[in-house]
């Protein structure tokens, strides 16, 4: 408080705090005075500021009206305030630096403010947008551009209860909304990355999903395509699973299996499968369902509905996933090739058989002899080789006819056919009236047995033969040789010659015998052991040019 004043009824000074000379002073004329003497309404009266007559300073004034014992005007009291009290005051509290606080009379009247202003200070802001919000409200907060220095300020007021004032807090609208405007603008930032996120994202979908379309296209224009070719194709075209079920079965199928594409989708490729080719074909489905081979050409024999067993030559490729390029199953091309295979059963017989009497014929003979001698070296097994010639019988076609000679010889085939009782036993006719018997695992002694036993049934068959001098019937000759691989080292060549020199003995000790013997290579392979003393004697004697040529004629 700057001072304190009491004035009498008629204005004049009655004491102040002030160290002024009071005689003579009158303020009678000042608004306050004539206010309190107009009206007996004793609260206080806020006048509007002022500069002190004394100091020159913003002084505010706030004065009552004194009553006589009567209550008749007696006088005023009166104080005076500095504004810059109030200013001082404002200062301590943060506003920002475009903020303002400012204390006005309820009239409007601008009665401090901070920042201070000397221009501003009991300026009438009556009409003010705050101001007309404040006529009807206690407290409020109004959004306006301050008429002294255009700022753009968000300000609440407040009346007071007991004085005509009114507090007015202003903040500059940037400054208050500057925290929420980068929180905004983040967040802005964020939901525009994300929707550009998402833009790109629903690109690139947009872009995987055209390409698969295409990639769609493509695979069902290829898979018509098959189709097309598959259904007119004459074969069978089947597409198996990694599984081994069939996935497509052309309509060929009811051609050449039997059955129709729809009884056959879904079942096992292999199914009808022959036995005996069960494992080969296994062998390639499993090596190229692993990648080791990508095509393959097979043949095999499967069943059909109702013709029994038939040979299928099938074509094989494998398939690839189109996307991820790995092997998904086998594509088959398969044809019927049973009158094919039939054909060349036909043809390998021929190659192979004697057609008169239906036995093994020499070529084939001699492959099997080889076979088995390399059999027999392996598993140190004895081989022997029988040589039969039927005696005399050039006589017997003259006697009895040529037919009648073939028809004797088919006996002679049959007697020999049913000695060769072991699977590696071969009987073959070796040419004209002479036949071969290759005796697998058997010795020279065992040889000699079936030797004579062919001799003596052929003899028991009782066919006349007149031209045979000594016997009157069909008789044969034989000779055999054995070898023992691990005594000697002889090949197929030598067993055959050891035999036909065996055979010349037989013929040439008067026909109707046998004679058997091992055979010693001096040529061949060198002996696996070294050859007991009994199998060292050579039984075969060594033929004179004399005698082959006895022999061959
Ligand atoms: P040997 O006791 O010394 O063996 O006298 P051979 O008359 O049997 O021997 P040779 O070699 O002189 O005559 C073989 C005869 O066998 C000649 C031929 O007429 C006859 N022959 C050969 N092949 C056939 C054939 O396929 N059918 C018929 N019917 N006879 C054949
Ligand atoms: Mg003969
Ligand atoms: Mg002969």
């Amino acid at each position: 408080m700057r001072g304190l004043f009491v004035y009498a009824a008629d204005g004049s000074w009655v004491a102040t705090s002030e160290k002024v000379d009071i005689q003579g002073l009158n303020n009678a004329d000042r608004d306050y005075f004539r206010h309190h003497r107009a009206t007996p309404d004793r609260t206080p009266f806020l006048g509007p500021p002022i500069r002190s007559r004394s100091g020159g300073q913003w002084i505010l004034t706030v004065s009552r009206r004194v009553d006589g014992p009567d209550g008749a005007f007696a006088g005023v009291v009166l104080a005076t305030l500095d504004v810059d009290y109030f200013v001082r005051g404002f200062a301590k509290f943060d506003v920002g630096s475009a903020g303002s606080l400012s204390l006005l009379s309820s009239t409007g009247v601008l009665v401090a403010r901070y920042p201070f202003d000397d221009n501003v200070i009991g300026r009438d802001f009556n009409g003010s947008p705050f101001m007309r919000h404040a006529a009807n409200n206690h407290s409020g907060t109004v959004h306006f551009r301050s008429v002294l220095d255009g700022v753009e300020r968000i300000s609440s007021y407040h009346k007071s209860e007991r004085l005509p004032l009114l507090m007015l807090i202003a903040r500059g609208k940037d400054e208050v909304l500057a925290p929420w405007r980068s929180e905004a603008s983040w967040r802005m930032n964020m939901v525009f990355g994300l929707t550009l996120l998402i833009a790109g994202l629903g690109a690139l979908m947009l872009r995987e999903l055209a390409s698969r379309q295409r990639l769609l296209r493509v695979i069902s224009c290829q898979e018509a395509d098959f189709r097309l070719l598959a259904e007119a194709s004459s074969d069978m075209v089947t597409r198996i699973g990694f599984d081994g079920r069939l996935t497509y079965v052309s309509p060929s199928s009811l051609r050449i299996l039997g059955w129709g594409p729809d009884e056959l989708i879904g079942g096992q490729a292999l199914a009808g499968l022959h036995r005996e080719d069960r494992n080969a074909v296994e062998t390639v489905v499993e090596q190229m369902r692993k990648g080791e081979r990508l095509e393959a050409l097979i043949a095999y024999r499967t069943r059909h509905r109702t013709s029994g067993t038939v040979w299928l030559e099938s074509s094989l490729s494998v398939t690839r996933d189109p996307e991820t390029g790995r092997i998904d199953g086998v594509v088959a091309v398969s044809r019927d090739v049973t009158e094919h295979k039939q054909l060349e059963g036909h043809l390998s017989r021929l190659a192979t058989l004697d057609s008169l009497t239906g036995l093994a014929n020499r070529r084939f003979l001699d492959d099997r002899a080889e076979r088995e001698l390399v059999l027999a070296r392996q598993h140190g097994r004895p081989l022997a080789m029988l040589l039969i010639d039927a005696d005399h019988f050039k006589a017997f076609n003259d006697t009895y006819g040529h037919q009648a000679g073939d028809h004797c010889l088919q006996q002679i085939a049959a007697v020999i056919q049913a000695h060769a009782a072991r699977p590696g036993d071969l009987a073959a006719r070796y040419g004209g009236e002479e036949f071969a018997l290759l005796l697998a695992d058997t010795n020279e002694e065992g040889a000699g047995t079936v030797a004579e036993r062919i001799r003596t049934s052929v003899e028991a068959l009782a066919i006349p033969h007149m031209g045979n001098a000594a016997h009157r019937v069909v008789t044969i000759s034989a000779g055999g040789a054995c070898v023992i691989p691990q005594a000697s080292g002889a090949t197929v060549g030598e067993l055959v010659r050891a035999a036909d020199r065996n055979l010349y003995i037989s013929k040439a000790e008067g026909r109707n015998r046998s004679t058997v013997s091992a055979c010693i290579s001096l040529t061949g392979y060198p002996p696996l052991l070294i050859p007991s003393p009994a199998m060292q004697t050579p039984i075969i004697p060594a033929l004179g040019p004399a005698q082959v040529a006895e022999r061959h004629s």
